[in-house]
């Protein structure tokens, strides 16, 4: 504490040539009370205490802020240094000592660590102590130590909880099959994930660090097929601040080929940069079943053909072309195999079957690129001739009659042969819907059929 000059310090007469400076230094001691004052305040507020600690002798002494910051009265806090561990929290000990020796020892510049001490009420105040040696013998050996202790409860115990909301977050995010991302362009261009989660090692066989600084990497695990759609569709995202989709595939060095499907909402940030909150997840099995579905849907299972609904369809979209003037001439064939049942009556089903797939190939032969053949149901296929004039159809009909013929299905060393009805049409632009010309092939068919079979008509 500052004592100040008093008048009794001072001669009662003051001689003109020294009234100046002692004037000028009780300003100046009045200023540094203030100063004392101020930073006896600011030190309460703080929540901080002093100590003062005499080696040698093995006092510490307290402040009264101290003191009260754990609960103490004045009187209760004794000043040995013994008495102080036992405050401390007995797994922090160890530590604080250790720190403590280190600054005695001259192995730091100054004391300062974090530890739990017990309060008057028994419960444990986390606290920052920091300390200084301030006085050292001629051999260097630490004579005196002063230091100041904070609480730094609340704040531990926000940290903690900031840390436990980090690895809840985290937790989750790397639970998530699949990559949780944040990513981020910036108006020069770059772009790189602000985080990936655990999940970046299965999406793109990567690591978060490999993409933490620049992502340019992953576009060479994009299949070539789908980069350009790929690099669009976030470029499309960001110019409109619309939500990221995109199903597309990878070339992976250890899974190969995969499929992805990636989900993101863009936020343009004040620097001009775009930032997307989503996910990629793997969808290589889904894509699997949609193909097989896709191909359920379409295909006829016992000969692999189009069925009749694709069929069906692939005539009205060739129909649309010849109506809007692009399509060129078109020919519809309707086949029927002749007298099929007596085929099951006397060969059985299965083998009736394996004569139905037997036909489908060679049906499938006879087609060009462009043309088309479905099974329209039972032993009926349909043919659908690109390019193609009357005298053509009747062309590629009569092949598939000949072949049909001299290309018998064996079954157990014996021939079955095989006939074929067919009725051909010409497609024009006056057809209204598929059903047209598909019942005018049906018609020459049936002709063919009450002539006599294994014929054409048209
Ligand atoms: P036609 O010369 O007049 O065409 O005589 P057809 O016996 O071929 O004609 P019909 O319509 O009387 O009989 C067709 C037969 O085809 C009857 C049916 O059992 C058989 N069939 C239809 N679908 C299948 C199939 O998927 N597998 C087998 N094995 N037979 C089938
Ligand atoms: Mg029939
Ligand atoms: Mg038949």
């Amino acid at each position: 504490m500052l004592v100040p000059p008093t008048s009794a310090d001072a001669p009662t007469t003051v001689s003109e040539p020294i009234a100046q400076p002692i004037a000028q230094f009780r300003e100046e001691f009045e200023s540094l009370r203030k100063r004392e004052r101020l930073l006896a305040l600011a030190i309460a507020g703080s929540g901080t205490g002093i100590w003062d600690r005499h080696v040698a002798t093995g006092e510490i002494h307290y402040s009264s802020g101290w003191k009260s910051m754990l609960g103490y009265a004045d009187s209760e806090v004794s000043s040995r240094i013994e008495d102080s561990y036992l405050r401390l929290h007995p797994d922090d000990l160890e530590y604080v000592k250790a720190t403590m020796q280190a600054h005695f020892d001259g192995r730091s510049d100054s004391y300062e660590v974090e530890h739990r001490i017990r309060c008057r009420d028994g419960s444990y105040k986390w606290v920052c102590s920091r300390g200084k040696v301030v006085d050292r013998d001629s051999t260097g050996r630490a004579l005196r130590m002063v230091g100041t202790t904070t609480d730094i409860t609340s704040l531990r115990t926000m940290s903690e909880g900031l840390r436990e909301a980090v690895n809840l977050i985290t937790n989750l995010t790397n639970e998530v099959p699949g990559l949780v991302f944040q990513y981020r362009t910036l108006p020069g261009g770059r772009s790189f994930f602000s985080y990936a989660s655990a999940g970046i090692r299965d999406i793109y066989e990567l690591t978060p660090a490999q993409v933490a600084a620049d992502a340019s990497c992953i576009d060479a695990l994009i299949h070539p097929a789908d980069l350009a759609a790929y690099r669009a569709s976030f470029g499309a995202s960001a110019a409109q601040l619309s939500p990221w989709h995109l199903e597309y595939r990878v070339q992976l060095p250890m899974q190969g080929l995969r499929w992805r499907q990636g989900d993101a909402r863009p936020q343009r940030l004040p620097d001009g940069s775009v930032l997307w909150h989503g996910f990629i997840t793997d969808v290589t099995e889904r894509k699997r079943i949609e193909a097989e579905l896709q191909e359920l849907a379409t295909i006829d299972s016992l000969t692999g053909l189009p069925n009749r609904r694709h069929f069906m369809t692939q005539i009205e979209a060739r129909l649309a072309s010849l109506q809007g003037g692009r399509g060129t001439g078109l020919a519809l064939m309707m086949c029927d195999l002749d007298h099929f049942k007596s085929i099951n009556d006397r060969w059985g089903h299965g083998v009736g079957d394996r004569a139905l797939r037997h036909f489908g190939s060679i049906l499938r032969a006879q087609l060009r690129p462009g043309d088309m053949a479905g099974r329209l149901g039972g032993e009926e296929f349909g043919i659908l001739l690109d390019s193609a004039d009357l005298r053509a159809a009747i062309g590629v009909a009569g092949r598939i009659q000949q072949r049909t013929a001299e290309y018998p299905l064996i079954e157990h060393e014996q021939r079955i042969d095989l006939t074929v009805s067919i009725g051909v049409t010409l497609m024009t632009a006056a057809d209204t819907n598929a059903e047209a010309p598909l019942s005018r092939s049906d018609l020459a068919l049936y002709r063919a059929k009450k002539g006599g079979r294994n014929r054409i008509e048209s």
